[in-house]
């Protein structure tokens, strides 16, 4: 069993740290054979912390983590227009596509997940969520949402092998649930291969961690979903994956209603009954998957995923802020 810490607040010197949906809180006995280095990569803060005598080393083996996210992302994202999944998108609904296997891989492991969770991740929720951008205020109107909503349904995407065809005009994928853990795990694999055995590699709400942090685990914070400067809970960790959903991480208020980046299939508007949905586990592609996919199922039905699933545990603040948990955690001796 994993205990919890009590809900704690932070004081300012971790401010920064915050503006992450997971924070590592450092412990006091970090030595000059730990380095820390961020990037910008994949629209967000990507950090490498890892455990190596030699400081040429270090930064050789972070530098191939950093090139390889980089890899991902120019072949992953949809924001450029060149990328494979741009050129899917465009082109997926008109005729049958041979594709990356990489990338073909990840369909088949999102589609996966659309199946376990009936549909509650959804990389076709794209075909309306192109219309949504949080830094415009921009939502899709009416006849957009009603226009767009028919395109949505993970069973539109055929996908056989390296071959992919869509079978309803206008259906959009986007992998923005998944790929930054499958980029993470590739991270820790490329640092395995450099000989490290101590590192952690987070990005934006995805981590992932190898071995510890010199005998020590590492502390996870999960920050409080309704106070940017709190940390709801702190969850020590060693050699695991952990993935956080937040509807605090994009969002915009519209007529005090709370518009933010993870979206229901059902409706192609936010998901609401979470306010956040954190999941540990052996890979952070899966973390990913399922910690936006808890988000969208709430507590009650994401738990009951959680719980039929080998190795995954999951933490769940529901819109009222009360906490669940699954069976691997114990909750804080205050709560329990
Ligand atoms: P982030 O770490 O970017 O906050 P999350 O893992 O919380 O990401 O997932 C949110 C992202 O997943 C969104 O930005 C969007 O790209 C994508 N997404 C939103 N709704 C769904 C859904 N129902 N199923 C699959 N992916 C989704
Ligand atoms: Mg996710």
């Amino acid at each position: 069993m994993n205990r919890l810490e009590p809900l704690t607040r932070t004081t300012g010197a971790a401010t920064a740290w915050l503006l992450l949906c997971v924070v590592a809180a450092f412990s006091t006995n970090a030595t000059a054979d730990w380095q820390s280095s961020q990037r910008d990569i994949m629209g967000t803060r990507v950090t490498v912390d890892l455990w190596h005598p030699d400081a040429t080393a270090q930064t050789t083996c972070s530098e191939r983590v950093f090139s390889e996210m980089r890899r991902i992302e120019a072949l992953m994202s949809t924001y450029i227009p060149t990328s494979e999944i741009s050129r899917i998108n465009a082109d997926a609904a008109i005729s049958t596509l041979e594709i990356e296997s990489e990338l073909a891989d990840l369909i088949e492991k999102s589609l996966y997940f659309s199946d376990i969770s009936d549909g509650a991740f959804d990389i076709t929720y794209a075909s309306v969520g192109y219309a949504y951008d949080y830094r415009k205020k921009q939502q899709p109107d009416a006849e957009t949402l009603a226009r767009g909503l028919p395109a949505i349904d993970y069973r539109h995407v055929e996908l056989d092998g390296n071959r992919i065809r869509f079978r309803h005009a206008g259906v959009r994928i986007d992998l923005g649930g998944i790929a930054k853990g499958y980029a993470v795990d590739r991270g820790i694999a490329l640092l395995a291969d450099c000989g490290i055995s101590r590192a952690m590699i987070s990005a934006g709400g995805d981590s992932r961690i190898l071995g510890d942090r010199g005998g020590h685990p590492w502390v996870i914070g999960i920050q409080h979903p309704r106070d940017p400067a709190g940390i709801a809970l702190r969850l020590p960790l060693s050699n695991t994956a952990v993935s956080t959903s937040g509807d605090y991480e994009r969002f915009f208020i519209d007529d005090g209603k709370r518009v933010h980046h993870i979206l229901n299939p059902k409706t192609g508007k936010s998901a609401e009954g979470s306010w956040s949905a954190t999941v540990t586990g052996p890979d952070a592609m899966t973390t990913d998957a399922l910690s936006t996919t808890l988000f969208v199922l709430g507590a009650v039905a994401g738990i009951a995923l959680i719980e039929s699933l080998e190795g995954f545990d999951a933490i769940v603040i529901d819109h009222h802020g009360k906490v669940h948990y699954s069976s691997g955690f114990e909750a804080p001796e205050s709560e329990s």
